[in-house]
């Protein structure tokens, strides 16, 4: 016997398979998805490697070499996953190993599987003999615990030898004696799933309504036609979407197929995955990224051995390994989380997607400020679109207002708030109703504007801001390139009142803090919150009434239910707005409305301020307004000219490497290959440009951007452009990462 064995590095020359000879003795352990043991190279140094394929004859002519060993008692992986790999390797332009190992989660592989099997108890005896036996022992200490355990077993039939630990407090002694003693045993076998005990109706303490059910039905017209196909429900804050999505897996869990339900951040939506709990009880597993090894390894070992049927997890919970998946729920679904930050830059609605179709199975996308990309597929029938107009319980919209921060300036007023939002936050602290101070995180870049007539320094190129670079004053454009001197005096008004925008969270808690000497603040940025539980810690808190104002980043715009707050101040809106991004206009809509979502949510009369120099951005106006149709007309219109996505396709290509000097030559040099090969000028290439963080851990990033209409002829240009660039030119110290749209 013969297998294909892929090396368990990342290196695009071992992007491939290589055969080897399995001795007789290892033939019984062979199996797709196992790793091997294999001698590799001209030095022959032992090597991991993952069993791809098996085969019976192999035609070559060198000597074949032997593996050395199977590692893995259980294989890792099988062939439904290897075309997930291959989907995500040609996606992505990855190699092949790195989209294995993103399937796999880390340490995962490497808990032994036996270990980890849940031990599960049972009585062995007929009840009559443990009454007698508990008869006979009751008085003596010594069988106290023994008691307590036959006790609890005779009560739960079978159950966890780890959850009887928990809630007896006993140790694993009496266990012991018991099972000596044949009183009781352990059972290793599956405990399958009830279905029943899912479906048996959870009571809930309202129907759902007519919009409710209207979606409920549609979407299960297309569970039962067991068809690939993709829905998308677009319902303000507080419609009611989470109850439908329930709805939808039940029946779902009904036809004994599994759910996949991702959800942006799990710390941040503790609401959303305790109701899901409440729901599907133990049938559901959650995944979040502070799970250890072994906890991440149970929970896949769940659904291995199909104990459950939802998963609830952020964007990794897309590789949960079921085998029947019916139907995928993407939640808030234009979140920018869904795209993997690191190598292969995964979209996990992509790979929701793909499973869907191979599944044939229902894509639910739910959002109350869907992304472009999606309500464009949405409006051209690609999607079904399902609306949910009316906020449950008939809670109100908050009003909003945008506050003209240029005339507070004129009227003298240099505090971080307006005077109007000052009595507002007055007259709430004087209610004891609670307030929500809001400011966009911008960690880097920084932007140049004029706060007496609102001008931002922009590249005439590009039309998109300058960053501000402090090291050079100098503003540069992170498309183009283009790069110019700092200006001190405003090309539009003439003003000094020309500098760069920048507010930390801090700064705003002293200010507020310094205005307002008796309010009780509470502050939740990426400082206070970098501890485990810190989030809900202050969530809890703000919740139960001990502080009157929460000054926090994006963190604080999603789903929280926060029953008392009434007004909600937005700082600076400037600093979304102005973001070198084609999305920053998306992005500022999707989180204003969302963190204008936080107001009025128990009924109460609630008002939204919008503080900036831009009071007559359309953005702003189609927020207040709620109009989120305008908003996509505009915005549609806008990427249809400028020729950015969903028209067309874009690709960088990031140069990493630790001197810079180098960098530059190299992607100058590539820019040329590029250029070379765009024969037919079908592509626009633009760059090469610093990255937004040009340094990171000692290593420097310059960009390239090229945009194309067609998606897989962009990405085999690219490719081959860079393959002929690797080849020809003698590419050294550096990494080369491409990042599709
Ligand atoms: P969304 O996901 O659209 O923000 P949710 O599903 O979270 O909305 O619903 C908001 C709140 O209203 C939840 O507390 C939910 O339990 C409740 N709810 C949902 N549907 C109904 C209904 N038909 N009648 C009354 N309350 C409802
Ligand atoms: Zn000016
Ligand atoms: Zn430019």
């Amino acid at each position: 016997m013969y297998v294909n064995i892929l090396i368990d590095r990342s290196n695009s020359k071992l992007n491939k398979t290589f055969s080897y000879k399995v001795p007789a003795q290892l033939e019984c352990k062979v199996e797709i998805g196992k790793r091997v043991l294999v001698p590799f190279g001209v030095k022959n140094k032992p090597e991991d490697g993952y069993i791809i394929e098996k085969l019976q004859h192999v035609n070559i002519e060198y000597q074949i070499k032997e593996i050395i060993d199977v590692i893995d008692g259980f294989p890792l992986f099988d062939l439904k996953t290897l075309k997930l790999v291959d989907f995500i390797k040609e996606k992505y332009m990855c190699n092949m190993i790195d989209a294995i190992n993103i399937i796999i989660p880390g340490g995962v592989k490497n808990v032994t599987a036996e270990s980890n099997t849940e031990k599960y108890l049972n009585i062995k005896v007929s009840k009559d003999d443990i009454d007698s036996f508990i008869t006979k022992n009751e008085s003596k200490e010594k069988y106290k615990a023994q008691i307590q355990v036959l006790n609890y077993l005779r009560e739960n039939s079978i159950v966890k030898a780890s959850d009887l630990k928990d809630d007896l407090k006993v140790t694993d002694s009496p266990i012991k004696t018991l099972i000596k003693n044949e009183l009781i045993e352990v059972s290793r076998q599956d405990k399958k799933l009830d279905i029943y005990k899912v479906l048996k109706d959870k009571s809930k303490d309202f129907v759902l309504n007519n919009e409710q059910i209207v979606a409920v039905e549609k979407i299960k017209e297309k569970i039962y036609a067991k068809k690939f196909s993709e829905i998308l429900i677009f319902g303000v804050t507080s419609s009611g979407k989470t109850e439908v999505y329930i709805e939808a897996i039940k029946e779902v869990i009904k036809q004994g197929r599994q759910a996949i339900v991702l959800v942006p951040e799990i710390a941040l939506t503790p609401q959303i995955v305790r109701r899901f709990k409440q729901h599907f009880g133990e049938y559901i597993v959650v995944m979040h990224s502070k799970l250890s090894d072994t906890e991440k390894y149970n929970q896949l070992n769940k659904i291995k051995k199909k104990e459950v049927s939802v998963m609830v997890g952020p964007r990794s919970a897309i590789f949960a390994p079921f085998d029947d998946v019916g139907i995928i729920v993407i939640d808030e679904e234009h979140e920018s989380t869904y795209k993997s930050e690191n190598t292969p830059k995964y979209d996990a609605k992509e790979v929701a997607k793909f499973i869907c179709e191979s599944n044939n199975a229902v894509l639910l996308y739910g959002s109350a400020t869907p992304s472009i990309d999606t309500y464009y597929r949405a409006e051209k029938g690609e999607i079904e679109l399902i609306k949910l107009n009316k906020r449950v319980n008939e809670a109100k919209n908050p009003t909003i207002h945008i506050v003209d921060m240029k005339e507070e300036l004129k009227n003298g007023n240099t505090t971080i708030i307006s005077r109007e939002v000052h009595k507002q936050i007055q007259d709430k602290l004087n209610k004891n109703e609670q307030i929500l101070v809001f400011i966009n995180r911008r960690g880097f870049s920084t932007f140049v504007s004029c706060r007496k007539c609102g001008y931002v320094m922009k590249c005439d190129n590009c039309d998109v801001p300058y960053v501000y670079h402090y090291d050079t004053d100098t503003l540069a454009c992170h498309h183009c390139g283009k790069s110019i001197r700092n200006v001190n005096m405003c090309p539009e008004c003439n003003s000094k009142y020309i500098k760069f925008f920048g507010l930390g969270t801090e700064k705003v808690e002293d200010d507020i803090q310094g205005l307002f000497k008796n309010a009780r603040i509470l502050r939740m940025d990426a400082d206070t919150t970098s501890k485990k539980n810190s989030h809900d810690n202050i969530l809890t808190d703000f919740n139960e009434g001990n502080a009157d104002i929460l000054i926090g980043t994006q963190m604080i715009a999603k789903g929280h239910d926060f029953r008392n707050v009434t007004l909600v101040v937005i700082l600076a809106a400037d600093m979304s707005l102005n973001i070198q991004d084609f999305r920053a206009y998306e992005r500022a809509f999707q989180l204003f409305t969302q963190v204008a979502g936080r107001a009025g949510r128990s009924g109460k009369d609630s008002i939204v301020y919008i503080q900036t120099y831009e009071e007559k951005n359309y953005v702003l106006e189609c927020i207040k307004n709620y109009d989120y149709e305008r908003f996509y007309e505009n915005e549609i219109m806008l990427r249809e000219q400028l020729e950015n996505p969903p028209f067309s396709n874009i690709c960088i290509i990031t140069l990493v490497g630790e001197n810079e000097k180098k960098i530059i030559i190299y992607i100058n040099g590539l820019k040329k290959y590029l250029e070379y090969y765009n024969i037919k000028g079908n592509y626009k290439i633009l760059g090469p440009a610093p990255n937004f963080i040009k340094k990171m851990n000692d290593n420097y990033r310059w960009r390239l951007v090229i945009k194309g209409t067609d998606e897989e002829k962009l990405k085999s240009f690219v490719k081959y452009s860079i393959n002929k660039f690797n080849e020809k030119e003698n590419v050294k110290d550096l990494k080369i990462q491409i990042d599709m749209n």
